[in-house]
């Protein structure tokens, strides 16, 4: 078998560097206290943060959808696949969001991957954050457009890029709202500024922002009270369902419509999704004692955490990530957690940089004050045993 072994090798290669990934099978709805590969786990790696994935007012919402309209779309937007439903929810997200119109995608992966190949093109610049998530990557790698790397939410860094890229045609400036791996908060008040001064246009990725950040969650946008050209967001992360959109004027959607092939060419997400996603946006609106939760929980933990002398970083959001240093501590303490009931993930290079490993924990609002000192009592416990901690 020349081709299996020739793959056995690549694997090995993954393996011998510590970086071979596998799947584990979560057996109850995605909620804190979950049955993972036969094994009751308290799972703090969630991005259920608002606890909407397994709402029994969402689920009766795509229920009834489900019943009336079919499981599949059965085609793409612009042939057979568009219903009043993917309409309805366009304008909702909109709405919140606060821009003109919204356009959905499969997921938010090819929301990125459809603006950033469509948008920016020849002859154009994109400066894209250092630490953006991989579908900023790719949707980069498939534009026509060059790619400047920026310093991590460095505002000088962008500034004078900003400044070595006048020649250019058009300059695109891309980030995460929230960045996924450190929770920190892009600086959009200051990007937008830059971008103002030096003519550039400002996409935003807010998939971990929709429903967490601003005091209603509209996002980064509303937290600095900004609007930035293109707002790209989830709806798998607090929205609790599945696919994606971009949010911006509508001469922006009717461009998508005409130009972005990940929306031209793919079979719409199904109209029951979107009466889900529907009803979950008017909840992460309507449930502000929710959001309150959500960010009580975020404090009690690094608070908690910061006590015990552990470095935490990340700005008010539900990432958490807690650094251990080196990547087989972090792999160690993962798996210690695990023992002890414990589900979250080291993160390691080249996902971060080296002697950063750390364990990312994610908080939501559904997590009980007993599961959440649980927590801290096994950091406390496992960080003195591995001599993380005093
Ligand atoms: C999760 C995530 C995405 C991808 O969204 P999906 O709907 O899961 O494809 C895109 N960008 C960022 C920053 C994310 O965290």
């Amino acid at each position: 078998m020349p081709f299996d072994g020739w793959l056995r090798g690549r694997l090995n290669e993954v393996k011998a560097a510590g970086l071979y990934r596998k799947l584990r099978t979560m057996e109850t709805a995605p909620q804190p206290e979950m049955i993972v590969d036969g094994q009751k786990q308290i799972v703090f790696s969630s991005n259920n943060y608002l606890g909407l994935a397994n709402d029994k007012r969402v689920i009766q919402a795509a229920m009834k959808t489900l019943n009336q309209f079919g499981v599949g779309s059965s085609g793409s937007r612009l042939t057979t696949g568009n219903s009043g439903w993917h309409q309805k929810l366009e304008k909702r997200i909109a709405d919140f969001k606060q821009t003109e119109a919204a356009l959905l995608f499969s997921s938010g992966y090819l929301a990125n991957i459809g603006v950033l190949s469509s948008l920016p093109g020849k002859g154009d610049v994109i400066l894209s954050d250092q630490y953006n998530h991989a579908s900023i990557i790719d949707g980069c790698r498939l534009s026509r457009a060059e790619t400047l790397i920026y310093q991590h939410v460095d505002m000088e860094d962008l500034e004078k890029k900003l400044t070595d890229t006048a020649c250019f045609q058009r300059r695109f400036i891309v980030t995460d709202g929230v960045f996924s791996m450190d929770g920190t908060i892009a600086p959009l008040d200051r990007i937008i500024e830059l971008a103002n001064r030096y003519e550039a246009h400002v996409i935003v990725d807010d998939a971990h922002a929709t429903g967490v950040v601003g005091k209603n969650g509209r996002g980064t946008s509303e937290c600095f009270g900004v609007l930035p050209d293109v707002v790209i967001g989830t709806l798998s992360k607090a929205a609790g369902t599945e696919g994606g959109f971009a949010a911006g004027s509508h001469a922006f959607i009717d461009f998508l419509i005409n130009h972005a092939r990940t929306f031209i060419f793919q079979t719409a997400i199904p109209p029951s999704s979107c009466a889900a996603a529907y009803v979950a946006f008017g909840l992460m609106e309507q449930e502000r004692e929710k959001r309150q939760l959500l960010h009580s929980n975020i404090k009690k933990v690094k608070a908690g955490l910061r006590e015990m002398g552990y470095q935490v970083k990340g700005d008010d959001t539900a990432i958490i990530p807690v650094i251990i240093g080196k990547e087989g501590t972090a792999v160690a303490f993962s798996k210690k957690l695990q023992e002890k009931g414990i589900y979250a993930p080291a993160i390691r290079p080249p996902t971060v940089p080296a002697g950063e490993s750390r364990i990312r924990l994610t908080v939501t609002a559904d997590h009980h004050a007993k599961e959440i000192e649980y927590l801290l009592e096994v950091f406390d416990f496992i960080g003195r045993e591995l001599r993380i901690i005093k």
